[in-house]
């Protein structure tokens, strides 16, 4: 997969900002955060700015990204919410598609991981 390539091609097509932690290591010390709220996770401010957090693995990277775009596209509801994020994880695998990415059945697994992290309900954890 060509993530450089799908990144920029997203960026165009829905018009949003990526911030990209890795590239800006001193993100989490702006936004009064902590480095490990961005290890595996990314965030969608507003309807067009993405934080893409820091991953060691492209599928999910790539995973996480078509899912903050899939927040944009889904009307309603709020982050944490589990039908929302559901629905958000649901459009990343669609989006994925349509890029003609398949995500391997670990990627897929991950996914499943984190929609069940909202079904648990753990309040502490405020990934979106
Ligand atoms: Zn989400």
């Amino acid at each position: 997969m060509n993530y450089d390539g799908v990144v920029s091609k997203v960026k165009q097509r829905f018009g949003i900002e990526i911030i990209d932690v890795e590239q800006r290591p001193d993100y989490y010390k702006e936004v009064g955060m902590e480095e490990r709220d961005f290890i595996d996770r990314s965030y969608i401010i507003g309807k067009d700015t993405v934080v893409l957090g820091v991953y060691d693995n492209d599928e999910r990277r790539i995973a996480s990204l078509f899912h903050e775009l899939g927040h944009t596209l889904v009307v309603g509801g709020c982050g944490g919410q589990l039908d929302y994020e559901e629905v958000a994880w649901k459009k990343a695998v669609e989006l994925a598609i349509e890029y003609n990415i398949v995500f391997s059945s670990d990627t897929m697994l991950w996914i499943d991981n984190q929609v069940n992290t909202y079904r648990r309900g753990n309040k502490s954890d405020t990934r979106s």
